[in-house]
């Protein structure tokens, strides 16, 4: 080993937007300083999506840190409309969130609300490129290993190894997670590999200044869907902070390598929706990402000794239901509360799986669903309505996430 030990009580692998709300929930709930240690050479979000955030994510992020739950309300758009567009006709939902739930429905930059977060951690608490690869659980202690990376060209490239030692080890490092293989038996690891759905998804952030060209009036909290006849594209136009647009384009491509896919090409698979065409044509070409939709088989544990799973480590979601950060935030919650009540770390472990991984399994499972339905082919325009309403109860219980009927 080259470096140097460094001693803390608790180690997050992954500075994400899972990884920070937990060291802030640590911090607040907890009393304790926990360190992230992150692969990349700086604290960034995804500068070109959006973040729906929904009542539940909403209300975990108020009961970890109510200045922050009021900066989130203040910066990001609150959506009062949801629109479906179809060659069959349109629809209307009226944003109930608030009404229902007693929290909005809020569309955010991901990577306004990932430095929103950022910023509640103090720089030190960071060690940038430091790409965590392996975790040794000790009986009352663990050493996670990192090797430092340069930029996320250079994750393979193995350079100086360092060693950290702490109480535990909480993984965070996204859906493509190192670690997570380390909770599970051997005969279970094959099924870990998170699974390309058969889809990727465009997408990009516009100022309104950059959107002059629209066949329809600009959103104002609202978003808006657009479905391909044949279901097999859909497209989203919404409204975010300070006056900008996200646009996204799902597309069906056999294999993972989008590369050929150019901004051209995606003005021709939009061709469905004009305001969708004319937004891919506003947008500069090296600000389009395109990136796989990834989904996880759900995982039996998310816990194992000193070492415990959240966010996309545990159960990565497609974007279906703008889920997969709301429940990061519930997780990084419970997690908090459920270390504040136990002094056996094991023993708290326990308790958050016991508490969040049903509940998980159920939204991976919904959200997978979800993803399948928006591409059926659609009989009417009243087919939004209808299957709004065969999923009401399933909505109730994912929304009505109460930070105060957590039995511990
Ligand atoms: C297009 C798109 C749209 C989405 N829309 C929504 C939405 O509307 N609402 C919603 O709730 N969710 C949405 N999601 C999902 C949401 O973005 C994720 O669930 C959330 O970002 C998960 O956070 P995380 O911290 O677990 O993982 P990540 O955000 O992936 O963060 C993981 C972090 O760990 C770091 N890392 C990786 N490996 C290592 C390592 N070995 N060592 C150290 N660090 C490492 C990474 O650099 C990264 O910083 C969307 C996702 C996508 C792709």
């Amino acid at each position: 080993m080259d470096g140097c030990e460094v001693t803390t009580s608790f180690w997050i692998s992954g500075g994400g937007l899972a990884g920070l709300a937990t060291c802030i929930a640590l911090q607040n709930i907890c009393g304790i300083r926990a360190n992230i240690l992150e692969a990349k050479s700086q604290l960034e979000g995804d500068a070109g999506t959006l973040i729906a955030l929904w009542p539940n994510g909403l209300r975990a992020l108020q009961a970890i840190d109510q200045s922050l739950y009021q900066d989130i309300l203040q910066t990001g758009c609150k959506i009062r409309q949801v629109r479906s567009i179809r060659e069959t006709g349109e629809t209307r939902v009226p944003d109930n969130c608030e009404s229902k739930y007693g929290q909005p429905f809020i569309c955010i930059r991901w990577s306004t609300l990932h430095s929103l977060l950022a910023k509640r951690v103090s720089h030190s608490q960071i060690y940038l490129q430091h790409t965590t690869t392996q975790v040794y659980d000790k009986e009352n202690h663990v050493i996670v290993e990192t090797k430092r990376t340069h930029s996320t060209q250079d994750m393979d490239r193995d350079d100086t190894k360092e060693a950290f030692v702490g109480k535990a080890l909480i993984v965070a490092d996204g859906v493509r997670s190192l670690l997570r293989k380390y909770i599970l038996n051997d005969d279970e690891r094959q099924l870990i590999d998170p699974i390309y759905t058969g889809r990727v998804i465009a997408r990009a952030v516009l100022n309104s200044d950059e959107l002059k060209e629209l066949s329809i009036p600009l959103p104002q909290n609202e978003c808006i869907f657009f479905f391909s006849s044949d279901g097999k594209k859909v497209g989203s136009l919404s409204s975010l902070e300070q006056g900008q647009f996200y646009w996204a384009l799902t597309l069906e491509i056999p294999t993972m390598d989008s590369s050929y896919l150019e901004k051209q090409s995606l003005q021709q698979e939009s061709e469905f929706s004009i305001p969708l065409m004319q937004a891919i044509a506003a947008t500069p070409a090296e600000r389009i990402q395109i990136r796989p939709l990834l989904e996880m088989p759900p995982l039996p544990r998310y816990a194992k000794g000193n070492v415990v799973l959240i966010g996309d480590a545990a159960h990565a979601v497609i974007p279906s239901l703008g889920q997969g950060a709301n429940i990061a935030f519930e997780d990084a919650l419970v997690l908090s509360r459920c270390i504040k009540n136990e002094d056996n770390l094991e023993k708290a472990f326990s308790c958050y799986e016991e508490r969040r991984l049903r509940r998980c399994q159920l939204i991976q499972e919904e959200s997978s669903k979800a993803g399948k339905r928006a591409r059926q082919p659609k009989p009417s325009s009243s087919w939004d309505s209808q299957v709004f309403e065969s999923y009401q109860k399933f909505l109730e219980y994912l929304l009505d996430f109460d930070p105060d009927k957590i039995s511990l």
